[in-house]
């Protein structure tokens, strides 16, 4: 069962320049491009300077004839989803921000099996699971942004990633080329997966869950929702946590928060960004903060742990530079000492 209509491409996609980009692309049926939006719209972080255009593609098709179009005249873009895992910078983006959301939202599900599109939400996914009376995808219930962002990034939560349920993942390539990657293919590690690329956009993913009693799966989501509530800080713009955790140093110091916290930073702050009061792994935007105010703080706890304890924590969010160049934050802070 697939929900994507696989298209054999033969648009001929005219030449572009940057300039002319949003003209371009207009051609394209079933796509909204918007000029010059301010990414601290897009961002849960509310952080960043304007992206020279932001395309979101309503189905398979359109993505396919936006990458190809992209891809012919090598104008910069950058794949998002929700953008709740991303830092954008103060300068903005010089490029195309390609994003696929609740446009691209369906799913459907067969016993154990489930097939659902990028786009859609991971809460919604996770309880559309659950309601079909499926165990797998509890741990996803809590956590903001959409499926395609989740299964880039092999997220999850209780120790668990979504790539242990994933049995393949279609993507398209700068080419507008349709494949398909079985769980191998993509190479899924703590955070990590083969799909943190550039030049690929995930268009949907299958999954094989396990059945369980519906009201058991329920009472486990909320649970986690309960905890969650408890232990994150969500009232003020974030995007979760930071840094990610070293086996190595857990075993040591413990988890990145409980080293941030012993250390002394929790409540820091850098101009409008703060280490927050109540989760020293949680960056929040008290009003205003930018770009560098929370690199300014990645840094200063970078620096600050590794003189304590010798461990060098790296960043799960990741930086979107002006070049469009996407990069886990800790590469981007400015001293250069620790780049
Ligand atoms: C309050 C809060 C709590 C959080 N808790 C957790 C948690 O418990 N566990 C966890 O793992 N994460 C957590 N996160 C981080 C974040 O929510 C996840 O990483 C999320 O899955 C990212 O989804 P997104 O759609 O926002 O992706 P984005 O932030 O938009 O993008 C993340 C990455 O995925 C790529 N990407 C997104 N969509 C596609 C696509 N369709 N094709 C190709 N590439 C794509 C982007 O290029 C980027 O590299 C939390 C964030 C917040 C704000």
């Amino acid at each position: 069962m697939a929900l994507l209509v696989t298209v054999e491409l033969t648009v001929n996609t005219p030449k572009i320049s940057s300039k002319n980009v949003s003209s371009l692309l207009g051609n394209i049926k079933n796509v909204e491009i918007s000029s010059h939006v301010p990414l601290k719209y897009v961002g849960r972080w509310q952080i960043g300077g304007p992206a020279d255009v932001v395309v979101e593609p309503l189905d398979a098709r359109a993505v396919s004839e936006v990458l190809k179009c992209l891809g012919a005249e090598k104008v910069p873009f950058l794949v998002i989803g929700d953008g709740t895992n991303l830092l954008f910078d103060d300068a903005g983006f010089r490029g195309v921000v390609l994003r696929i959301g609740r446009r691209m939202s369906q799913i459907a599900i067969n016993g154990t099996h489930v097939v659902a599109q990028a786009g859609i939400w991971t809460p919604v996914f996770a309880r559309k699971v659950g309601c079909a009376g499926l165990t797998g995808a509890e741990h996803t219930v809590g956590i903001p942004g959409t499926l395609g962002g989740l299964v880039v990034m092999n997220g999850g939560s209780q120790r668990k990633g979504i790539g242990s349920n994933l049995v393949s993942a279609t993507v398209v390539d700068i080419d507008g080329k349709v494949n398909i990657l079985d769980r191998n293919a993509c190479e899924f590690s703590y955070r990590k997966s083969n799909l943190q690329r550039p030049d690929l956009v995930l268009l949907e993913a299958a999954f094989e869950f396990s059945t369980a009693n519906k009201a058991d799966v329920r009472r486990r989501m909320i649970e986690i929702m309960v905890s969650r509530r408890k232990k994150f800080p969500l009232r003020l713009p974030n995007c979760g946590s930071v840094f990610l955790s070293d086996p190595k140093m857990y075993d040591v110091v413990g988890p990145p928060g409980k080293a941030i916290e012993d250390a002394g930073l929790r409540g820091r702050r850098i101009g409008g960004a703060q280490i927050a009061p109540g989760h020293g792994n949680f960056i929040v935007n008290l009003g205003g903060a930018t770009s560098s105010d929370v690199l300014g703080l990645i840094d200063l706890i970078r620096r600050t742990i590794f003189e304590r304890s010798g461990f060098l924590m790296d960043c799960e969010v990741r930086h979107v530079r002006p070049d469009g160049l996407l990069q886990p934050a800790h590469l981007s802070v400015q001293s250069g000492k620790w780049n």
